[in-house]
């Protein structure tokens, strides 16, 4: 097939939607086109440092690994209809600089601040376009879905890592550091309990409100676009949606935005799918990780967690799903085996991907209570990231034990203790 060409559409045609850390997302508003009608396109950014650092604007670039990553490895873990479709996009330095020109103004002051478009890139991803064209849809990053077990944390972290899940702690950890935060707790939200479910969207909704749309694990969009809390409009949208009697009371409308949404959540196998891989992948926890990786490598220059180990290969990762799916369960994970180390480093990076992703879900017509959901931004994380989320992971909870907090988060998964027989 063909691949599209980004220049068949003027840069007028597209509108900003939204961005996370590593990519940015716009909708299609132009004429109708087969190729790119109900589409979004997603491109890489650059931060302003590294901007200079260009790419080798006469080699041949690969596609966007994201494509290659879905279709091969992610597919094999999730079913197809939870996913967006994916396809290349070929683009054009003098087009992305006229978008940037255009769209720049539209993102958040913050992120302008730290990065851009990679305007070198040559090649970009479509997917479906599940925001656009709909009255509303909504967004949510459910985070970290499960406590880790406890065999391999340290006696001076069991007690806290087994009774408070890692967002609620990063969360603490952040609102110290001058963020805003939310009393949202992931473990809530994949309890597969109404009450405790529909206390996890209420927690999410406030954190929306109170933030003023800035907090990213709930989004609203409207007609593609994405709102904020004092938007009349979009007020009127969830009133006209979620209420039978359209009325604008906030209160109202939180209580309906809760009922209808948990029943959703909970009528899909999505977040007990996502719980589940994340838990099963992420089994060392990082500290066990870490034990293995200088028990494996002592000697080894260390800088880090993951350091010396270079990312794997798009066959070594489809390599690692079929290990995943069969002897991977019946690794003696108590006692992991060096031999391993590899596996286990990947592991941990795919379950990163399952941590970092968010859910779509929106109406399938107007009639109220049907819904689709869907995942997306699944993209691969690389070992360089390990030795950071390592520090990180002691930050934070170094940080938490001297809070001297007493909070409880429940994991209603929990099996026994999974991986410690
Ligand atoms: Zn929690």
């Amino acid at each position: 097939m063909t691949p599209a060409l980004i220049t068949e559409t003027k840069p007028e045609d597209w509108t900003y939607i939204s961005e996370g850390g590593a990519t940015i997302v716009f909708s299609y508003r132009g004429p109708h086109n087969v190729q790119f009608s109900d589409h979004v396109l997603r491109l890489r950014k650059v931060t302003h440092r590294s901007s200079d650092n260009t790419l080798d604007i006469d080699t041949e670039q690969p596609d966007d690994p994201m494509i290659a990553f879905q279709e091969n490895i992610i597919s094999k873990l999730v079913p197809s209809k939870f996913l967006p479709s994916l396809v290349m996009v070929v683009l054009d330095e003098h087009w992305l600089r006229s978008l940037v020109v255009l769209r720049d103004g539209d993102r958040p002051a913050g992120r302008r601040q730290m990065d851009q478009i990679d305007v070198h890139r040559k090649k970009g991803v479509l997917a479906t376009d599940l925001i656009g064209g709909l009255s509303i849809a909504m967004e949510i990053k459910p985070k970290w879905g499960f406590l880790p077990t406890e065999c391999h944390l340290s006696p001076e972290t069991v007690a806290l890592k087994t009774a408070v899940c890692r967002f609620c702690m990063h969360m603490s950890f952040k609102m110290e550091q001058g963020y805003v935060g939310t009393a949202y707790c992931p473990l809530d939200l994949f309890s597969c309990d109404e009450t405790r479910v529909r206390k996890a969207l209420d927690a999410l909704w406030a954190g929306w409100y109170e933030s003023d749309g800035s907090l990213n694990n709930l989004r609203f969009f409207v007609e593609g676009r994405m709102t904020k809390p004092d938007d009349d409009y979009l007020v009127q949208s969830l009133a006209r949606f979620f209420t039978a009697d359209k009325s604008t009371d906030l209160q109202n409308l939180r209580e309906s935005f809760a009922s209808f949404l948990a029943q959703a959540l909970l009528d899909s196998p999505v977040l007990s799918l996502l719980s589940t891989l994340q838990r099963t992948l992420d089994i060392l926890d990082i500290e066990g990780l870490s034990k293995l990786y200088t028990q494996t490598l002592p000697g080894f220059p260390c800088d880090g967690l993951g350091s010396s180990v270079p990312d794997p290969s798009m066959e070594e990762w489809e390599d690692f799903v079929k290990v995943y799916q069969s002897d991977y369960h019946y690794w003696n994970h108590t006692i992991p085996s060096p031999g391993h180390l590899r596996h286990y480093l990947m592991a941990y990076l795919l379950s990163a991907t399952f941590k970092d992703c968010s859910i779509i879900i929106r109406p399938k017509s107007a009639q109220i209570g049907s819904f689709d959901i869907k995942i997306i931004d699944m993209d691969i994380k690389r070992m360089n990231r390990l030795g950071k989320w390592e520090k990180l992971d002691r930050q934070i909870v170094e940080y938490y034990k001297s809070s001297r907090s007493q909070r409880r988060c429940i994991d209603s998964q929990r099996v026994g203790q999974l991986g410690c027989t």
